[in-house]
């Protein structure tokens, strides 16, 4: 007989696409993932998850609230998008108690509170991204700085990306169920998988040899390395040159257009204007340009 592990799925403020980027997940398949056990002996129970499910309503909040109950500090919650907080949080809600709206941010931190772990899926997520994106009309935060308001410790994993590759969020759950939660050592300073965003963009590329020569492509479409028109490679920590995204068939670079930095904790400030140049970059320290606390731009 399969352990299971309850898993629940909030919406913050997003674009869905986290999710959609889940259900294109190629090996697993999401039915796999779903029906069968991940990892030998183990099985998700996906209890709740917003965008996909069939049901609506009160039904399907019941179907929350009893998980969070009955599961305390044993189920894991995954949320894709940011926790908008001005206003008295007014800006997102998720069902209704008493006849009135729970907002987001009281959503989110009641269920934080009792989980086991905490997931932070996609870019929004994990620092904030789009929605937080200046000037933040509704103070869109991170899941961590949520937390961090509220003196929750709870175990928390970025999975950053706009959105993250299927593989970066199966993976990172399937690692937690075969050897438990990542440490310290397990993750970088910005709490992501380093088995996934341990090297930078830039050293796994295949057009590094032009970048090195000095052969820059000077518009879309021409041979070279995309630099100059506004590849953010140097700067951005994640596996995509050697995964490759839609089951392995291609990337972003390989079709011709330049890295944006989905995966950084800067996206999108402050590596916009998206395909401009970086220009403050000194190229022989690219791999300590964030560390050293420098912008994009
Ligand atoms: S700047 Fe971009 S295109 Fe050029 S080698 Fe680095 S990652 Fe590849
Ligand atoms: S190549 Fe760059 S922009 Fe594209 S998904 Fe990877 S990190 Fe994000």
């Amino acid at each position: 007989m399969s352990k299971e592990i309850p898993l629940v799925w909030l919406a913050g403020s997003a674009c869905t696409g986290c999710s959609i980027s889940l259900l294109n997940s190629a090996s697993p398949t999401i039915k796999n993932i779903l029906i069968d056990e991940i990892v030998p002996g183990v099985h998700i129970n996906l209890r709740f998850h917003q965008t996909i499910m069939a049901g609506a309503g009160a039904q399907v909040v019941k179907v929350l609230e009893d998980t969070a109950r009955e599961k305390k500090g044993n189920y894991v919650l995954a949320v894709d998008g940011a926790i908008p907080t001005a206003n008295g949080a007014a800006y997102g809600a998720m069902g209704e108690r008493d006849g009135k709206p729970v907002s987001l941010e009281d959503r989110f931190v009641e269920l934080a509170r009792d989980a086991l772990a905490v997931l932070a899926i996609g870019t929004c997520a994990a620092f904030g991204g789009i929605p937080a994106a200046a000037p933040n009309p509704t103070n869109c935060q991170p899941l961590s700085k949520v937390l961090e308001s509220k003196g929750i410790s709870k175990p928390l994993v970025n999975i950053p990306g706009c959105p993250p590759h299927p593989d970066w969020i199966v993976g990172t759950i399937g690692s937690i169920l075969l050897n438990g939660l990542p440490t310290a050592a397990d993750l970088d300073d910005n709490l992501r998988p380093l088995a996934f965003y341990g090297k930078l963009i830039h050293e796994n590329c295949p057009r590094r040899a032009y970048f090195d020569e000095g052969k820059f492509a000077q518009k879309p479409g021409d041979e070279g390395c995309l630099y100059e028109l506004g590849c953010k490679g140097p700067i951005t920590y994640a596996d995509c040159p050697i995964r490759r995204w839609n089951g392995g068939t291609n990337w972003v670079i390989g079709a011709g257009a330049p890295c944006n930095g989905c995966t950084q904790p800067e996206f999108p400030d402050l590596v916009a204007p998206l395909y401009q140049k970086l220009v403050d970059i000194e190229l022989p320290t690219i791999g300590a340009y964030w560390a050293a606390g420098k912008e994009a731009k």
